[in-house]
């Protein structure tokens, strides 16, 4: 098949367009046609060797975990799914044994894989996964639109609305906002909750990007007054819900704008993830902080579901075929694109 791999970690370089033998399906797979693959920051961590990502390169190691296509087989254990089914894969690949997993907690599995990172992934023509991290898509969405999908939606949807429980009449405050994850939580939040939103960006280019998305305010977050700013904009109240996938920069003016009772989300922490964090002010303001990884096949259902009746549409920063991944790394590592690159075949 053809396919984009590494056989060393490195820059762009080593993205290699060639050919690989096609992937056999274990009993609980299906084996999925790649009708297109999204592009996230942790292919770009995993490529390099950065942030801690290591990957096992015995064999050519293929990237890429949001995937859609079609199946065109399947194993002897799956149900639910047939051949040409169209589907879209949570990468987050639970094993279904463990307690976490028995209880129903997928997300906490205690030996999950990440598909992409763990297994070969979605830089191909082919790829196999387990049936039960599979979703059916419905005619009205594209291959595209869901494979923008997963690794940006599935943690936005488990912060705002499982773990945030965003209210109506709150105030949200994306930083780094154009990202796939800040294009995301912003889409949800405005279309579900029709919440205030505000959002930081690094340039005047990408702030009215943002701004075009429905966003109240967006400030460049080399402001010199920002702090200042963001509570003025609140009526010094602050932000109810803040959805941080930067960590340190972002924690320096996000923990100090966050409300009583407010809720400080993390889902990455790609400028650093070591932070001060006051205690006392936490408890005497009856403030939350946590982290999420991905989520659950719920929160991919519920977003397949809104995307489906166009309540929220997914925001394709461009389109780029396999054997050009390696310019769409590029692009990435630029940072100048706003919302999701995605492979096409
Ligand atoms: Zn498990």
């Amino acid at each position: 098949m053809k396919s984009v791999y590494i056989e060393e970690q490195g820059d762009v370089n080593v993205l290699t367009y060639g050919d690989l033998p096609d992937p056999i399906v274990k009993s609980n797979e299906v084996k999925i046609k790649v009708k297109a693959c999204s592009i996230n920051r942790l292919d770009l961590f995993a490529r390099a060797g950065e942030k801690g990502v290591r990957l096992n390169l015995k064999t050519p190691h293929v990237l890429g975990g949001d995937v859609a296509g079609d199946v065109i087989e399947c194993g002897d254990m799956v149900t639910d799914f047939f051949v040409g089914d169209r589907v879209v894969v949570n990468p987050h690949i639970s094993c279904q044994k463990c307690k976490n997993c028995k209880l129903g907690a997928e997300e906490l599995c205690l030996q999950s894989n990440f598909l992409g990172m763990t297994s070969n992934g979605g830089y191909a023509e082919y790829t196999t996964v387990p049936f039960y991290n599979v979703v059916h898509i419905p005619d009205s969405i594209s291959y595209i639109e869901a494979a923008a999908v997963p690794t940006v939606f599935i943690p936005c949807w488990n912060m705002l609305f499982r773990k945030a429980k965003l209210q109506p009449n709150e105030k949200v405050l994306v930083v780094s906002a154009s990202s796939g994850i800040g294009t995301a939580a912003i889409q949800l939040a405005k279309n579900i909750s029709g919440v205030d939103i505000v959002a930081t960006t690094s340039n005047l280019y990408k702030a009215q990007l943002i701004k075009e998305m429905g966003v109240n305010d967006v400030l460049l977050h080399t402001d010199e007054n920002l702090n200042k700013k963001l509570m003025e904009i609140t009526n010094n109240e602050g932000f109810n819900v803040v959805i941080d996938h930067v960590g340190l920069e972002s924690w320096l003016y996000g923990i100090q704008t966050l409300a009583k009772g407010g809720r400080y989300c993390v889902c990455g922490v790609t400028s650093g993830h070591k932070v001060n964090l006051h205690l006392g002010s936490l408890f005497k303001n009856s403030q939350t902080v946590f982290g999420v990884f991905m989520g659950n096949m719920a929160d991919l259902h519920n977003v397949i579901n809104l995307i489906s009746h166009k309540k929220t549409l997914p925001i394709i920063a461009d389109t780029i075929p396999l054997k050009e991944v390696r310019r769409a790394h590029k692009m990435l590592e630029e940072k100048n694109v706003v919302g999701k690159l995605v492979i096409t075949f």
